[in-house]
């Protein structure tokens, strides 16, 4: 059964700009409010975090005993601080690309935290235009705003012979990071890494070629670290694994996360990427297997990385759902749901051999 295509959360492109300059801000489908007060550092706009959160109707204050801006969201608090690169929300921490900063007497948060870190706190999709973009951007800033996330992965050139040269798996979260922690106690890293040893069994027993794994136990990666594997000359895909919780107990399934730009329009069936192809192969497989998969779905908010090298994020159940933190706890469900990728992965391959 093929997936319905449920492609939203398409987020409004980030641009870049220089003084003087204006914003427009709002929640998806509201009236947009207009930030006037923009202040250009390094070639990014920053704006009060205060006014940006009002037009979202959000509201934070300051603690200067732990020097964190804690932000109140529907679904609990988040913080964000200027030595810090991540946006911590509830147990998990996002990475911003550009840190806040105190100008001017104001902490102000960058036009990367409006379009990719302030869906998440409100839940749904957040209009945001730059009302001054200019479109150059020079090296220096390139090197300052894109340090993080700018790893472009490119599908490799594979040589006649076996059909797959390798495979990256990257088990989310490790160490300090837990990620999601269900009632039980049960934690997503713990997981995504069973599971990513599961995965990577099947493909090496019955490929024969070798999978990397970015970590094979439970420790902390750097950024660097998470993505090496996925550099590497002889991968020709990607896995990202994870799992997640939402505040609502009945929302279940598995989420299969793909590059903005790999979205492209599911009624081309020849225009679509290579990542689309694969999470559609997934998507099948597990559905195959009467895993429920919830859909696909194009993100700006996670580190996917830029290029063509075919990549998914599988969110493989939510902890927060009883059948699903049965199914992902339970070794017999885990390893069916390690076959069901396995299954997805050897038809793409399958597939895109036959088309030339
Ligand atoms: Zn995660």
């Amino acid at each position: 059964m093929r997936t319905t295509f449920l492609l939203t959360v398409l987020l409004a492109t980030i641009c870049c700009s220089s003084a003087p300059a204006a914003i427009e801000l709002a929640p998806r489908g509201k009236e947009p409010v207009y930030l006037s007060d923009v202040y250009i550092f390094d070639g990014i706009p920053f704006v009060d975090v205060d006014a940006a959160l009002a037009a979202v109707s959000l509201r934070g204050h300051w603690n200067s005993i732990k020097h964190v801006f804690r932000i109140k969201t529907a679904r609990g608090w988040a913080e964000i601080s200027p030595a810090s690169a991540f946006l911590k929300f509830r147990d998990n921490y996002y990475p911003i690309k550009t840190k806040p900063r105190f100008i001017d007497g104001k902490l102000r948060v960058s036009e990367d935290f409006l379009a990719n870190q302030l869906p998440l706190l409100i839940d749904r999709p957040v209009y945001y235009r730059n009302l001054d973009p200019r479109p150059t951007r020079n090296v220096a800033d390139e090197s300052t705003l894109d340090r993080l996330f700018s790893f472009l992965l490119r599908k490799k050139e594979r040589v006649a012979g076996p059909m797959i040269n390798g495979v990256a798996i990257d088990p989310g979260h490790g160490g300090l990071d837990n990620g999601v922690i269900a009632s039980n106690g049960l934690r997503e890293k713990d997981i995504n890494l069973q599971l990513a040893r599961r995965l990577s069994k099947l493909l090496k027993m019955r490929f024969g070629v070798p999978v990397y794994l970015s970590r094979d136990d439970d420790y902390e990666l750097t950024e660097q670290q998470r993505v090496a594997p996925a550099a590497r000359e002889d991968v020709d895909l990607w896995l990202l694994l994870h799992a997640q919780a939402s505040f609502r107990a009945e929302t279940q399934g598995v989420v299969l996360l793909i590059r903005p730009e790999d979205s492209a329009s599911p009624t081309q069936e020849d225009e679509q990427s290579a990542s689309l192809q694969l999470a559609m192969e997934l998507a099948m497989a597990l559905g195959d297997a009467e895993i429920p998969v919830a859909g696909i779905y194009p993100t700006a908010l996670l580190a996917l990385g830029s290029g063509d090298l075919p990549t998914v994020q599988v969110e493989t159940g939510y902890l927060s759902n009883p059948q699903d933190l049965n199914r992902l706890q339970d070794p017999a469900q885990q390893e069916l749901l390690a076959q069901s990728l396995y299954q997805g992965v050897l038809n793409y391959i399958q597939k895109s051999e036959e088309t030339p």
